[in-house]
């Protein structure tokens, strides 16, 4: 069986656009606001809160110094008229293809009426209405359409356009243009459904067109996905889950096929979480198991050796034969045979080498008189009456009948592998060889099956045929019941503060994914680090082993945020602790503006200095003085800890200027001549020292 991802799903263009603005927006300890969700994803929208962006419903509850994002549904022009006139702060994500819309119908005069195929109540159509000057209609399907039309004769005499919201379905909006078109010649047709949209739509079509099962991953309340469901749902079985654990609910039993797609507002994270889930799914049901089974076999079958050849082959010493099992008891022990009573007119004989696998053992050190022994008549001999009998061949099938019944009991058991063959590798286990495909060996796609050489396994048998001497395991099912147990563990116990050492699975571009051991939790970007990042690629790497804490649990949706970062690598706390106030640190220039410098105080943290505070003369402009790169004396003058501001002063290491002697002032004139070089000095003299007199006044 095949899960097919659609080849587009999950984030548009203008909701990573506008996800990626509000996150960064947090990361620069900006207090975000959105006005309504910022998408239609209850996930997304957790981690947000958990960010501490609150959901405003009126822009106008919006603080001073706080911000308000707009996100891509856009709003009214009421709203945007309300934020400039009480100055509020906002950011404008509305997606590029919505402002299109809101042109479109803000351009035509009130005569105009405006038609806008979409649902009343999402905010994009409130929004798109709130741009309207005159009369407009919000159709939901063509049977809206044709009511409204049919039903106003005056509709026909005006002028009228019309547009679509841009997550409508393609084919009822095709179906409505075809109908305007038919009914009205004035009539000017946009077609605004969305690029992404439209796109999505047509591959979740082609693909459910050839799948047995559609699985449509996005919030419920999110109006492309509903669409995503509705088109698939139209070509084959449909679920719409918002998260992996909805899967549970879900049979894929008699799957050949199963396409996965994901509406515009699922992050990757969660679709990557569907596709694992669904795997382990489809594993448990044994589909996978199964199929990879069936398939495993019939391609070692076409090999030059098969499966149960080469089974024979590692059983060579075992004698496998049709004759039927019997009680004996011995009644007499020989050097080189036993006898054995077995009813009837017949004796029955075992032979040394049918004794035991053993050329060195005794018959009296493995039985006595009396014994009763498990035998397999080799053969019947009715003209002498003595039967001879082998223990060896009833072991080896008695063998295969326990592993026959570790089939049904499920048991865990353990074996050696020994070989690697074409498909997967044969583990020993209870006196018998067992064949572990490559799929249920538990090691990833491409990995080396040798590396399982030589190991001690622990698997379960999945299938067994003891008259074919054939058995089948999978160490893989005993990996994944280890990883539930595991988990329900981790979760019985995870609190709020624990530690843990995980590794790094996965990146995205807002956080990263750790295994914990069976469960994930995610950094978010603003964990990893104290300063800034782009990427959390830039701290941490996939496979990375690193230690965390617990921040935050979402015991009910299974959800873990984790911390990563320390208080004690907190640069305001390594600042606070070893360059306080009135101290005096050499450091490097690494910024020049027209009103001062930056100098890098310690790793994070520049601290600004002051074009005043550069030297004792007046400077025109920091960069006659300093230059990136320099290396400066300083003194730590002021430290804002809340607005995360350093005031550093070079004047405050220098030397108190000397002040010019006071003279005496005349109250006489002076006399300057001309003629006398040094009455113009005098003179000059004077003048500026009045002046700077009068400055630093
Ligand atoms: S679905 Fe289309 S209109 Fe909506 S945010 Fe994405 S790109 Fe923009």
């Amino acid at each position: 069986m095949e899960i097919v991802l659609a080849k587009s799903a999950g984030f548009c263009f203008g909701v990573d656009r506008a996800v990626n603005l509000v996150y960064d927006m947090i990361n620069k300890g900006v207090k975000v606001h959105t006005l309504g969700p910022i998408i239609h994803n209850p996930q997304l929208i957790d981690d947000l809160k958990s960010k501490g962006v609150t959901i405003l419903e009126k822009p106008e509850d919006v603080a001073e110094n706080e911000t308000v994002v707009i996100r891509t549904h856009g709003v009214p022009r009421s709203v945007y008229e309300k934020m400039k006139t009480e100055h509020l702060n906002y950011i404008d994500a509305t997606c590029p293809f919505v402002q299109k819309i809101h042109k479109i119908v803000s351009d035509v005069d009130e005569n105009t009426i405006v038609f806008i195929a979409g649902n009343k109540n999402h905010p994009e159509v409130e929004g798109i209405f709130g741009h309207c000057k005159g009369e407009y209609y919000v159709f939901k399907n063509l049977e809206e359409l044709k009511s409204i039309c049919e039903n106003d004769e005056n509709i026909a005499k005006k002028d009228k356009i019309f547009v679509s919201q841009t997550t409508f379905s393609l084919k009822e909006w095709n179906l409505c243009a075809n109908y305007v078109k038919k009914v009205y010649t004035n009539a000017k047709i946009f077609d605004t459904i969305c690029s992404a949209t439209a796109q999505r739509q047509q591959d979740a079509v082609n693909l459910s067109k050839t799948a047995d099962l559609m699985i449509i991953i996005g919030g419920r309340t999110s109006s492309n996905t509903r669409k995503l469901f509705e088109v698939s749902k139209e070509n084959c079985k449909s679920y719409l889950i918002e998260t992996a654990d909805e899967l549970s609910n879900i049979s894929f039993s008699g799957c050949k096929r199963v396409g996965v797609t994901a509406g515009a507002s699922t992050p990757d994270g969660i679709i990557k979480e569907v596709l694992e889930t669904m795997s382990e799914i489809i594993k448990e049901e044994n589909i996978v198991e199964n199929d990879a089974v069936v398939e495993a076999t019939e391609k070692i079958n076409d090999e030059e050796m098969s499966f149960e050849q080469l089974l024979n082959e590692s059983f060579k010493d075992d004698r496998g034969n049709n004759d039927g099992f019997v009680v004996g008891t011995v009644t007499a022990v020989y050097p080189t045979e036993i006898q054995v009573d077995i009813g009837g007119k017949h004796t029955g004989y075992v032979k040394l080498e049918e004794l035991t696998n053993d050329p060195d053992a005794k018959p009296e050190d493995i039985v006595s008189i009396g014994d009763k022994l498990n035998l397999i008549i080799m053969k019947t001999n009715d003209a002498e009456g003595m039967d001879p009998l082998s223990k060896v061949s009833f072991d080896a099938r008695k063998r295969w009948i326990d592993i026959a019944d570790c089939v049904e009991s499920k048991e865990i058991i353990e074996g050696l592998v020994t070989d690697v063959i074409r498909g997967g590798v044969l583990a020993a286990c209870k006196g018998v060889k067992v064949f572990i495909p490559a799929s249920l060996s538990g090691l990833r796609k491409g990995e080396d099956l040798n590396s399982l050489k030589g190991q001690t396994v622990r698997f379960r048998i999945i299938e067994a045929n003891p008259a074919k001497r054939k058995a089948v395991a999978s160490i893989r099912s005993v990996l994944r019941e280890e990883k539930k147990a595991a988990r329900e563990a981790f979760w019985a116990e995870v609190a709020e503060g624990n530690v843990y050492t995980g590794t790094v699975k996965s990146l995205t571009p807002y956080g990263a994914f750790v295994d914990l051991g069976g469960v994930d939790g995610m950094i978010h970007i603003s964990e990893l680090s104290w300063n800034r990042i782009k990427h959390p690629g830039e701290v941490v790497n996939v496979g990375d082993t690193v230690e965390v804490y617990v921040k935050s649990i979402d015991a009910e949706n299974k959800k873990i945020s984790l911390g990563y970062k320390k208080t004690e690598d907190n640069p305001w706390e390594i600042l606070k602790n070893t360059v306080p106030v009135g101290s005096t640190k050499t450091v490097k220039i690494v910024g020049l503006t027209s009103f001062g410098a930056f100098a890098n105080v310690i790793d994070g943290i520049d601290g600004l200095i002051h074009i005043s505070q550069i030297d004792n003369k007046r400077v025109e402009n920091p960069a006659d003085v300093l230059k990136v790169g320099d290396e400066v004396e300083v003194k730590v003058t002021e430290i804002d800890y809340d607005k995360k501001r350093v005031s550093l002063s070079i004047k405050a290491l220098l030397p108190e200027p000397e002040k010019p002697e006071e003279k005496e002032v005349s109250d006489e004139p002076m006399i300057i001549s001309t003629d006398d070089p040094e009455s113009i000095k005098l003179a000059a003299a004077a003048v500026e020292a009045e002046e700077a007199q009068a400055e630093e006044e």
